[in-house]
């Protein structure tokens, strides 16, 4: 079908998707399959050798998995994308997919927690150095980058400093050298397109704002197409040399026939393979309702976050908000550079009186859930100092932009004044 439509409320109800061929189905049926039969053994050897394109074992590839990787696809503007079991899956699986034992990638400090656990410890376990830089000087990447550095990685709105990475001056730094930027755009879907500045590969988990209805665990990697792997043989030798983990493919070649999609295509067909963080039909089925209204959820996230960052600005109990549409000098700028669909739904602020009275605010909520989520239909809240973050030292909290007075706050769509009125009773009682 050619595609009449380029808005995400057209793309998150339409791409990938008409109907089921053989029962007309319009809603996209659970394909609760682990494995496809094969026509014959010459179609089973094609399917194995990437001769044809079909489906043959579930943790590899699915058709509700499918639809939800090519509509995501669409929605980032990539030319393919890989589901795979969570958000955790997603930043491992992208930086497996070209750094190996002795390489290193450079990435943002302003990282979720998990993602920085992630990257300090399981990747240096597996020989991948990750070097932690301060993104607010994109310069910082050049000077952390040597000849084994094969990736940068930034998180778009990150959570919890919510200070907008600066994408294209850092995608245009690497691209030169060969270095592709990776970015998590979690807390961003819909509101920033990371493609259209220069970024090369996206991820999300789609636990977060893409399901919405914090229902299920997810993630995607999408590939933009845009990154000339080729040019750079020393830089990326994962995709330039024979792969013997695939019969001595070396996929910038062997997949030139299929389009720009060498480095999506071997995640699939071998870290997802071997690691084996397959998405669940199930939960794909979950997040391909949650695209359905994504776009309107964001607006509506976005329009009722504005409301509470001005209303807990104006608070006496409030130190200090920290929202994009709300900071000043270049985190300002980045953020009206970057975030065109709104703000996000996301934002931190620091209580008066520290810790205890940031804990005090989280057990007087009575409609707002205190949970370690974000991006739910539903108003979240948490303390991250002794909650998610807190297996970081006071050093690494500093870093990250988590102080111990900070409160997280995921804004949901709940009417602005119930809202509101939650957050003036729980600050009463401080
Ligand atoms: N990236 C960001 C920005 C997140 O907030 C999270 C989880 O909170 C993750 C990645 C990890 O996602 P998951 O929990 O789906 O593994």
């Amino acid at each position: 079908m050619s595609k009449i439509y380029t808005n995400p409320e057209t793309i998150g109800l339409h791409a990938g998707w008409r109907k089921d061929e053989n029962t007309n189905s319009v809603a996209v049926p659970i394909h609760q399959t682990s494995s496809f039969l094969f026509d014959d053994c010459d179609h089973a050897a094609n399917l194995f050798s990437l001769s044809e394109v079909g489906n043959i074992y579930s943790r590899i590839m699915n058709p509700t998995c499918a639809v939800l990787e090519d509509r995501i696809a669409a929605l980032e503007g990539g030319v393919g994308s890989l589901a795979v079991a969570s958000g955790q899956a997603a930043s491992a699986i992208a930086i497996q997919n070209i750094a190996k034992n002795g390489d290193n990638i450079v990435a943002s400090s302003h990282l979720y927690g998990g993602t920085y656990n992630q990257f300090k410890n399981s990747m240096s376990d597996m020989g991948i150095e990750v070097r932690f830089v301060d993104p607010a000087d994109p310069q910082n990447f050049i000077n952390a980058t040597d000849d084994k550095t094969r990736a940068y990685y930034g998180e778009v709105l990150p959570n919890p400093s919510f200070e907008v990475f600066p994408i294209s001056e850092v995608a245009e730094l690497g691209r030169p050298l060969g270095i592709p930027l990776i970015v998590d755009n979690t807390a961003a879907p819909v509101i920033c397109k990371p493609f259209d500045h220069g970024a090369t590969i996206i991820i999300h988990s789609t636990t977060k704002f893409i399901g919405g209805h914090g229902t299920s665990i997810g993630g995607i990697i999408v590939d933009s197409g845009n990154f000339d792997w080729e040019l750079f043989p020393d830089r990326q030798p994962a995709l330039n040399t024979p792969d013997a983990s695939y019969g001595g493919a070396i996929w910038t070649e062997a997949v030139k026939p299929l389009g720009p999609i060498a480095y999506i295509l071997k995640a699939r067909t071998t870290i997802l393979r071997d690691m084996g963080a397959a998405m669940s039909p199930f939960n794909a089925f979950m997040f391909i309702q949650g695209l359905e209204t994504l776009a309107l959820r964001m607006r509506e996230h976005c329009s009722n976050a504005e409301k509470v960052a001005q209303y807990l600005t104006n608070h006496d109990l409030v130190e200090k908000v920290i929202y994009p549409s709300v900071m000043e000098g270049y985190a300002k700028e980045r953020a009206d550079k970057y975030l065109t669909r709104g703000n996000g739904g996301l934002m931190g602020f620091e209580i008066k009186g520290g810790v205890e009275a940031g804990k005090k605010f989280i057990n007087a909520l009575e409609m707002v859930y205190h949970v370690a989520n974000i991006g739910d239909s539903r108003s979240l809240a948490i303390h991250p100092a002794s909650t998610t973050h807190s297996q970081l030292s006071p050093e690494e909290l500093e870093s990250t932009g988590v102080s111990p007075s900070f409160v997280r706050l995921s804004i949901g769509l709940e009417h602005i004044d119930d809202i509101i009125a939650d957050y003036e009773q729980a600050l009463s009682k401080i």
